[in-house]
């Protein structure tokens, strides 16, 4: 059987299935619709094993006919709280939810990889395991492996993908060490003291406390850090105050600290270190007094050099041209790396940038969409990974 053939039949199916969970979004651990579909789907598939794993994730498993090793492909399946605005006619149905970084591609795409690969249950030496994790918004992949996702069969190796709409679409992007960065979330609260805005003299703004902590942290990339090494602040929440003339009691910020660095754990303390210093300084500047609470995110996903040449293996058969076959790394996070760092791990990219088909907005954003055409290379990359891991 040729792998191409087989996935060109299902590719209708594919795009059936990512759009209907396209329009049916749910947010992180409450993917209880998705995680249903898809355990029912491997059931039907006639599956060794299909098992949900925390609360909404679905672990399914084809046992090869010979011992042998075990691969983990694994695919996300949750949603945003996003309010879509594209016209697509398979649209978000439900307000204020919108699959707007391509979680319902990657789930698609593993679903009809499971679908061919039960067809080469006697070729395998060992297993696939197939993972729909729940809430990679959230990080929750360490929760999974505290699961003991990776147990029973032991997983020797993983992979995973992300569609990606700021890579061309019919490239695959694929790089060794880190490719998506480590994260950490931090929430501000700065106090001051209420008032009248007629009378600043008698309250402490915190307002113009936030404003100044805001610029003041951008210094840390451009002065304190080494310029090689890459480092982003960023704010994405900030509130206070009721009404245009009131000065508030409070003002919360929340936001991230993405940075891709050699040495990871030194460079997240040398980060707090550094952030603490300045937000205590600009408080103490603007007499405010100030907490910081930080969440430690994901560290970076690391590939295994190994299964980089295993994916470029298998991407060169995918995309006619060797040259579509890229360097990428991106300064994201993603939960894949508490995965990377206890099994030797390969996440890469496949492009769906297309102007024409306005597939261009970021990850995230209301108009966030996916060239579909490029969905069968993912089934492809899924399927060609397995066999060549596993007929070895
Ligand atoms: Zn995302
Ligand atoms: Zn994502």
């Amino acid at each position: 059987m040729e792998v191409k053939k087989i996935i060109k039949e299902y590719e209708k199916e594919l795009i059936e299935i990512r759009r209907k969970l396209h329009s049916s979004p749910e947010l992180g651990y409450e993917e209880y619709e998705t995680s249903d579909f898809i355990y029912n789907y491997l059931k039907d598939l006639g599956f060794d094993e299909v098992n949900k794993i925390c609360k909404t994730g679905v672990v399914g498993l084809i046992k090869g006919k010979k011992e042998g090793k075990t691969l983990m492909l694994r695919a996300d399946i949750d949603a945003l709280p996003v309010f879509e605005e594209t016209d697509i006619e398979y649209k978000s149905k439900i307000e204020g939810k919108m699959h707007a970084c391509g979680h319902d591609a990657h789930a698609a795409m593993l679903l009809i990889a499971a679908k061919v690969l039960v067809k080469y249950r006697d070729d395998i030496n060992g297993n696939i395991k197939f993972l729909f994790q729940p809430n990679e918004e959230s990080s929750a992949a360490l929760d999974i492996i505290e699961a003991k996702v990776l147990e029973n069969p032991h997983v020797d190796v993983a992979s995973a993908i992300h569609i990606w709409s700021q890579l061309d679409s019919g490239k695959i992007g694929i790089s060794n060490g880190a490719v998506m960065a480590a994260l950490e979330e931090f929430v501000i609260t700065i106090h001051g003291k209420g008032g009248h805005t007629g009378s600043p003299h008698v309250s402490i703004d915190p307002i113009i406390a936030s404003a100044n902590i805001i610029t003041s942290v951008q210094q840390i990339q451009t002065r304190e850090l080494d310029p090689r090494e890459a480092t982003v602040i960023m704010f994405g929440k900030v509130e206070a105050g009721t009404a245009c003339n009131i000065i508030p009691e409070k003002a919360t910020l929340e936001g991230t600290i993405r940075f891709l660095y050699k040495d990871e754990d030194a460079g997240r303390e040398k980060l707090k270190e550094l952030f603490d210093r300045i937000v205590k300084g600009v408080c103490i500047a603007s007499n405010t007094k100030y907490e910081i609470e930080y969440k430690n995110g994901n560290p970076a996903v690391i590939n295994d050099s190994s299964m980089v040449t295993l994916a470029r293996e298998s991407a060169k058969k995918t995309v006619s041209d060797e040259n579509n076959v890229v360097e990428y790394s991106y300064i994201a996070g993603e939960d894949f790396a508490e995965f990377s760092k206890v099994v030797p791990s390969v996440f890469y990219f496949i492009g769906s940038k297309n102007e024409k088909k306005n597939t261009h907005y970021p990850h995230h954003h209301p108009k966030f969409n996916i060239d579909e055409d490029v969905l069968k290379y993912g089934v492809e990359m899924h399927v060609r990974m397995a066999l060549d891991y596993l007929s070895k």
